[in-house]
């Protein structure tokens, strides 16, 4: 029999032509003749301004500085800092060398940052003096360099030190479009984190997918102000901030965290036009309308939500407090570059969008929407897994080609563990998750990651977590436990064995008693049934 045709989903926008022999360095400030002296990092702390000119210096001098201190190709830097220019110079540093940057929050406990430092093999790590003595050890006992930011203790190198390197003797090298460029962690569909691969052709894709071309999906211009609130650490912000924003010629205006105050008060001083947000952030505006008001907003043109599902009432309150703006939402994915789909409102020429549409498919990019059981492509409004196929996806995880074969399929596509469906406007709705994930206020939190964690409890005998909704964060990790027999441990002990071990993002909500985690045949965890059961309500 011969198989079936699939069906397959484009943009409406036609492909464009997309220089992916370009490393990721060389095409972002390929237009910086046009930008030279305009401002490109605004440090909404201080204030300080620092031009297109000088961060394409200052990244050449610190990529200089790297080197000297026996960084090259292919090696990894680790950037655990929070967002700053500083980050921004080591990113590119590493990427003028041919070399790798792995990010990670700088809250993250101190055996969270050396299982990532470990498994990415990194071999300096930038960070603030406070979270030295949090990789101290293993740096000494691994040679590892440790650069600060803003004091130097004892052993560390000052940042100050990187910026006089001598540009003169950044050596050749030579790139290919295939090279690794960014190694942000993630779990994926299933598993503890790990390490995606996102090389310089695929993150040059992605960035002209969103923001080149006559009509580009996510318009940005050289008199645009971007807010750069969520943290660099994540891909969305590093892609569809950073890059998209510096490709543009725009400004980008630095907030170390999110303060309502703050934030309002940038947005009024700075003018800023383009604001890439997440549903929580959107939230504390909703519940701030008082201090909201107070501030003139009219300069905001764009409003983008993405990372994790936005409710019909914020947007309508979203298009009640940015009058001027256009209200849409994007869809990414780490492994996928990672933007999927954006909304056309965005476009230059924009399309008129639906409510709870998380956008469509970005241009020279094919998506489908699959059968999780058949595996056949379904047509338009069924609902099935969403999978996209692109030169903007991952290469794949880092030293896992198990866990990258059943991500990436033979034909290349990318499954997402999404569950979507594609309407008659091409427009694409996210319905459920099939994946094990959860996602607390757009971060990450791996159930395997804390199961693993809560097994090394000598009184607990198994264990499974799951996401429950919850309006602030819109989903915290709870667990769901065996205890072994004649163990008096309380929801309180678990909670703080986690508690001291972990990021607060990770932190376990509520624990709930069990006589069995339902499995498998086999011996997978049945998490639907455990979600169900919150769904029908909190168990005693
Ligand atoms: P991350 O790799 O951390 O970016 O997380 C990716 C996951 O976040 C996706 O696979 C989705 O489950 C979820 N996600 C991202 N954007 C959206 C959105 N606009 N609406 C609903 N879920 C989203």
């Amino acid at each position: 029999m011969a198989p079936e045709k699939e069906i397959i989903f484009r943009s409406k926008l036609p492909d464009i032509y997309i220089p992916k022999h370009l490393p990721l360095h060389s095409y972002c400030f390929e237009n910086i003749s046009t930008f030279n002296n305009r401002p490109c990092l605004i440090d909404g702390a201080t204030g300080v301004v620092h031009t297109y000119a000088d961060v394409e210096l200052t990244s050449r001098k610190v990529a200089s500085a790297f080197h000297q201190h026996g960084i090259n190709k292919g090696d990894v830097i680790m950037i655990l800092l929070p967002n700053s220019p500083e980050f921004v110079y080591s990113f590119f540093g590493a990427s003028y060398l041919g070399a790798v940057s792995t990010m990670a929050n700088p809250f993250f406990t101190s055996a969270e940052i050396i299982k990532q430092a470990k498994a990415s093999n990194a071999k300096i790590i930038v960070t603030q003096a406070s979270h030295v003595p949090k990789i101290k050890e293993y740096a000494a006992e691994n040679s590892i360099k440790i650069v600060c930011i803003d004091s130097a203790p004892e052993g560390c190198l000052h940042f100050t030190e990187l910026v006089s390197g001598d540009e003169t003797k950044l050596p050749e090298v030579e790139i290919s479009s295939d090279d690794v460029v960014a190694l942000p962690y993630s779990s994926g569909t299933t598993g503890l984190p790990k390490g995606v691969m996102l090389t310089h052709k695929g993150l040059v894709t992605s960035v002209a997918q969103q923001v080149d071309g006559e009509n580009p999906n996510l318009w940005i211009h050289s008199e645009d102000v971007l807010m750069c609130v969520l943290p660099l650490f994540h891909i969305y912000s590093l892609n569809s901030i950073l890059l998209c924003g510096l490709r543009a010629g725009a400004a980008i205006l630095i907030m170390q965290k999110f303060d309502i105050v703050p934030f309002l008060e940038l947005i009024e001083k700075y003018k800023v036009t383009i604001g890439p947000f997440v549903p929580p952030i959107v939230l504390a505006i909703a519940n701030n309308e008082e201090v909201v008001d107070k501030y003139d907003l009219s300069s905001m043109r764009t409003v983008m939500s993405g990372a994790a599902p936005l409710g019909k009432e914020l947007e309508d309150m979203v298009r009640r407090k940015f009058t001027n703006a256009k209200l849409g939402q994007g869809y990414g994915m780490t492994e996928a570059g990672p933007v999927l789909a954006m909304c056309l409102a965005f476009a230059k020429e924009p399309y008129e969008i639906k409510s709870g549409a998380c956008g469509t498919v970005v241009r020279n990019a094919e998506m489908k929407i699959v059968d999780p059981e058949t595996g056949l492509s379904l047509p338009r409004n069924q609902r099935g897994e969403i999978c996209i196929r692109g030169d903007q996806i991952m290469k794949g995880y880092l030293n896992d080609p198990e866990s990258t074969k059943t991500t990436i399929d033979s034909d290349g596509w990318l499954h997402t563990g999404d569950i979507g469906l594609i309407d008659d406007d091409d427009e694409l709705f996210i319905v459920d998750r099939l994946k094990e994930l959860i996602k607390y206020k757009g971060f990450q939190v791996a159930p395997a990651e804390l199961e693993a964690l809560l097994l090394t409890h000598p009184q607990i005998s198994d264990v499974a977590v799951v996401p429950m909704v919850n309006e602030a964060a819109g989903e915290v990790p709870v667990a769901f436990v065996v205890k072994t027999k004649d163990s008096s441990v309380t929801e309180d002990d678990i909670k703080q064995f986690v508690h001291k071990q972990v990021v607060f993002y990770k932190r376990i909500n509520r624990v709930f008693f069990i006589d069995t985690i339902p499995k498998s045949p086999a011996g997978k965890i049945l998490r639907k049934e455990l979600r169900a059961k919150l769904a029908a309500g909190v168990p005693n």
